[in-house]
């Protein structure tokens, strides 16, 4: 069986996701999808776990609404890794059956489903009208494709409790003080909903490692303040090598309150915001082969250093 499940050349919204997430669980007997909650609109929001191993990992995707490109990424490497395991094969070097029974990975292809719905135009009525009135505040951000926050306006890169009020302060001295596109960090630490949901998820597992996808750079942000977790500048080095993308440290002005920056506080464990690809967001999916040419080998890498390193 040839056929792919994950689409890489449409637009993605909420409700596709979860197809493709039902569509997955059911061609590969090594995936499981599960509901882990609600978005502001009420759309669940899926997460797929592949493998058995005693070793948890973390992927997450589209944050921000206008970085939807990652989810078709995570997504995509889900079904890879699941068909090598079905066919006993390898995935990117290195054997899948083996990863499987190292380590058990999870998969949020999809954290803020009602703005990648806004960006992409599958939003319609009183809810695309308020974030509408949201983004006529902010004229200087191209509305709808330059939105990245939840529906109503809170970045949900900017509202997990490490550093919060920091960034807070640093958000206001730019102007974003109102619920906006991109940039506030919301009304309280976890205001959002779906910062609760991989919140709460993260808290209810017990991850050594997390990768939050983003777009967009070419580049792997590895480190929060002053920590810096065991083995996490090894598998940085790792990780960039596999993907050729270069570590950099988190500019200032987006150095806090990002959820591998609450992670990496909170469990003194190894955290990655990877950037992938480069140019304007939203990254037009006719470069998804391009970026999923360097992402796959890091994915794979990522696994491979929970297997022996953590
Ligand atoms: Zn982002």
């Amino acid at each position: 069986m040839n056929m792919s499940v994950v689409p890489v050349d449409v637009a993605y919204s909420g409700q596709l996701t979860r197809s493709v997430c039902d569509a997955l669980s059911e061609t590969y007997q090594g995936i499981k999808c599960k509901a882990e909650g609600k978005s502001i609109s009420g759309q669940t929001i899926p997460v797929l776990s592949i493998g058995e191993g005693e070793k948890e990992v973390f992927f997450a995707a589209s944050f921000h609404a206008n970085e939807w490109i990652t989810t078709p990424l995570v997504l995509k490497f889900a079904e890879d890794y699941a068909r090598a395991i079905k066919d006993n094969t390898e995935i990117s070097g290195r054997r899948a059956a083996e990863l499987f029974h190292a380590v058990r990975l999870f998969v949020l292809p999809m954290v803020n489903p009602d703005g990648v719905d806004l960006v992409n135009g599958f939003l319609q009525g009183v809810l695309r009208e308020n974030a509408s009135y949201i983004a006529e505040q902010y004229p200087n951000v191209p509305f709808p494709e330059g939105w990245k926050a939840n529906l109503l306006g809170t970045d949900l890169n900017l509202n997990f409790p490490a550093g919060w009020r920091l960034a807070r302060r640093m958000k206001f001295a730019a102007g974003f003080t109102t619920p906006a596109p991109r940039d506030f960090v919301g009304f309280a630490p976890l205001s959002a909903p779906e910062a609760r949901v991989v919140y709460d998820f993260t808290l209810r597992r017990d991850f050594s490692m997390i990768l939050a996808f983003h777009t967009q750079g070419n580049i792997i942000y590895w480190k929060y303040d002053d920590y810096e977790p065991p083995m996490s500048r090894h598998i940085a080095q790792i990780l960039s090598e596999a993907s050729s993308y270069p570590l950099e440290l988190t500019p200032a002005f987006s150095s806090q309150a990002g959820y591998k920056d609450w992670f990496i506080k909170n469990y003194d464990r190894p955290g990655y915001t990877v950037e992938c690809g480069i140019g304007k967001n939203p990254l037009p999916i006719r470069d998804f082969w391009n970026i999923y040419r360097a992402v796959l080998p890091l994915m794979a890498a990522a696994l491979d250093s929970a297997a022996k390193l953590l």
